[in-house]
């Protein structure tokens, strides 16, 4: 399966991250943007590659932004040649090359540590020894970004210089860790080593790293007391969040069955579980597996896809508790969930998981970066009142605008990464089946036993419904393709080479239309965009009494810029009308909806109670979608409105 991104929303987004982002990350873990906070990230890996001098600055996993990095960059260079990023995508392998040691061990800090150690420099805590911190260090983990920035590099470019040395990191694990005596029998207080494994596997065949995958796995929750609190950390209110659960290790893997802890910590080992089902089709996890999913899109999810609502911990607390303004939902938290979305299809072809996959992309991703492409967003609320972001202590992780770059830059090329990969999730194989499973202007080339095929797909989505597909070549026996009805369309229709399909057959989500197919067949789908108000469940407390505006996949917000100040005042008339415009938000195609609302006005007297109900004016409303907003300067933004 080949597919190419032709062109409408997703070629844009491609090109800002392709053309901006990712050659300003570059200087940003070059230390060369003015105003960003230092990165060090290559500088730690010259110093442990004995280039330069100095100490490591910054987190033990800070060589995991490089990876990330390279994982974006090597997904660009597919869709446009660019001698100046390859020429940097070089000089990061080199340089992880050159840090590397004899046995395949890599990590800028580590060994930095280890040389200063050498060198007889005092200060050298055992936590900064190898090995000798997994609950804090990151150490596999790191490890587990680099391995899939060399799966990544070689899948994209075909050049096996960073898969070798990735294999040789892995095979050096491989020799640490395991079941057998002498070996260390511990796991990551940060999953992804996992997953990662799973990944080189695939890429390689070497079945060592899928073992030493399902090995970590198995031992995970097992020996609770190694990642639970210290007796000091019980004392300290603020540290009562980092228990076993936070690591995802309070309880073995196949006994799990409700989303606990670190969202990006959970979300990546519920990656690693759904990988170990689809190689060993182990009952017990894949039943674990299920309800952690289950529970969490219908429990613990935000409207946006946001996962984890609790900064303290970054993590998941209890069912419904889904505040909006003190709302964490860590981006990483919710690129994890699309990955994982979108492997669950591989177990159950429902259109289930693409639905929650949508809900990330078009809202609580996209939120995570600037329309321009060079400020982020590690935390994403779905209400902001600038003022309270800035005088409440609950509200510490709040930013009010999207900043340059942080001190912990997981999230920036996370998106990237994502956003430069996304061909790659748009259609699925399933039993020599195709599914469309995002909707995008495409090609694609597709072959197996039974049949190949080119398909074009045409479209505006997701500002419109409807999209065209051409077959521009089919050879084989009848086949079905496989649509997703996503789950907002409740309504739609099929035309075939011009004539309407009457009698259309949805199975687990997806429109079947089987036939042998000609070249120069048409198919038109069309999925009617209402605006629609969207409602919690009465469970999440917050949203009581209170509906948001979604048309299509795209969640809507107010910015006060648009309306009014104090946002909260704002009453939704479900029986106004909703003019739905095609717009331009700081310089990026839009729509914006628009309706008259009421809004209360503050008491008259300065009294701060009253017998009195504040009097209703109205005003007209304009909410422009969720992904775009705090692009145009800092002001209040909200998502659920109350309602009459
Ligand atoms: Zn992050």
């Amino acid at each position: 399966m080949k597919v190419t991104v032709s062109g409408g929303f997703w070629s844009k987004k491609r090109s800002v991250i392709s053309n901006i982002s990712i050659p300003y990350q570059w200087k940003v873990l070059g230390d060369q943007i003015a105003g960003a906070p230092r990165s060090n990230a290559l500088q730690n890996l010259r110093i442990a590659a004995g280039e330069s001098t100095g100490t490591v600055q910054g987190f033990p996993f800070q060589d995991t932004d490089v990876a990330k990095w390279l994982e974006a960059a090597s997904y660009s260079l597919r869709f446009s040649v660019d001698t100046q990023l390859e020429n940097s995508i070089q000089e990061a392998i080199r340089l992880i090359g050159a840090a590397q040691r004899d046995d395949g061990y890599i990590n800028s800090h580590f060994l930095s540590k280890e040389q200063q150690e050498k060198q007889g420099i005092p200060d050298i805590e055992i936590k900064d020894r190898r090995w000798e911190d997994l609950k804090w260090g990151h150490e596999l983990y790191t490890a587990g970004h680099l391995i899939e920035a060399g799966a990544a590099h070689y899948a994209a470019t075909g050049k096996e210089n960073l898969l070798s040395i990735v294999c040789k990191l892995a095979d050096c694990l491989v020799q640490t860790f395991g079941k057998e005596e002498g070996k260390q029998h511990l796991c990551c207080g940060h999953p992804e080593i996992e997953l990662a494994l799973f990944r080189l596997f695939e890429a390689t065949g070497n079945a060592s790293y899928k073992e030493l995958a399902l090995y970590f796995l198995d031992i995970r929750g097992t020996d609770p007391a190694f990642f639970s609190m210290t007796d000091s950390e019980k004392n300290d209110e603020m540290r009562k969040w980092l228990d076993a659960d936070y690591f995802a290790a309070h309880e073995p893997v196949r006994k799990m069955r409700t989303p606990a802890g670190h969202a990006v910590r959970a979300v990546y080992l519920y990656e690693a579980m759904s990988d170990a089902v689809f190689y060993t089709g182990d009952k017990e996890m894949k039943e674990a597996l299920f309800s952690l999913w289950n529970n969490m899109v219908s429990r613990q999810m935000y409207i946006t896809g946001g996962i984890g609502s609790q900064g303290w911990g970054e993590r998941f607390t209890i069912d419904y508790d889904l505040p909006n303004g003190v709302a964490y939902t860590e981006t990483c938290a919710s690129i994890g969930l699309f990955f994982l979305a979108s492997k669950m299809f591989r177990h159950n072809t429902s259109s289930c998981y693409a639905d929650i996959a949508e809900r990330v992309l078009y809202n609580g991703l996209l939120s995570g970066i600037s329309l321009d492409g060079t400020k982020y967003f590690y935390v994403n609320p779905l209400e902001v009142v600038p003022e309270t972001a800035d005088a409440r202590q609950d509200h510490m992780w709040v930013k009010k605008q999207r900043v340059p770059w942080f001190g912990c830059a997981c999230c920036p090329p996370n998106i990237a990464r994502l956003i430069t990969s996304i061909d790659q999730y748009l259609y699925t194989e399933k039993d020599g089946e195709v599914y469309f499973q995002h909707y995008a202007e495409s090609e694609l080339f597709y072959e197996s036993e039974s049949f190949k095929t080119v398909l074009e797909q045409k479209t505006d989505y997701p500002w419109s419904g409807d999209i065209y597909i051409t077959v521009k070549a089919f050879e084989g026996r009848a086949v079905p393709f496989n649509f997703r009805k996503p789950s907002w369309a409740d309504s739609f229709s099929v035309n075939v080479n011009g004539k309407p399909v009457e009698k259309v057959s949805v199975d687990k989500g997806y429109i079947r239309l089987e036939r042998v197919w000609r070249k120069d067949d048409t198919i038109k789908l069309s999925f009617p965009m209402q605006v629609k108000f969207m409602y919690s469940n009465p469970l999440v407390h917050e949203n009581a009494g209170k509906t948001a505006l979604q048309r299509g996949p795209v969640l809507f917000c107010l910015e006060s810029i648009d309306n009014t100040e104090n946002l909260s005042t704002v009453i939704i008339d479900q029986k106004e009308a909703i003019s739905v415009e095609k717009s331009v938000i700081a310089g990026c195609d839009s729509i914006v909806l628009r309706t008259k609302a009421y809004c209360e006005q503050p008491f008259d007297q300065d009294d701060l109670y009253s017998q009195t109900a504040p009097e209703r004016r109205k005003i007209d409303l304009r909410a422009i979608p969720y992904h775009q907003w705090g692009n145009r300067g800092e002001c209040e933004m909200r998502v659920w409105m109350r309602t009459v």
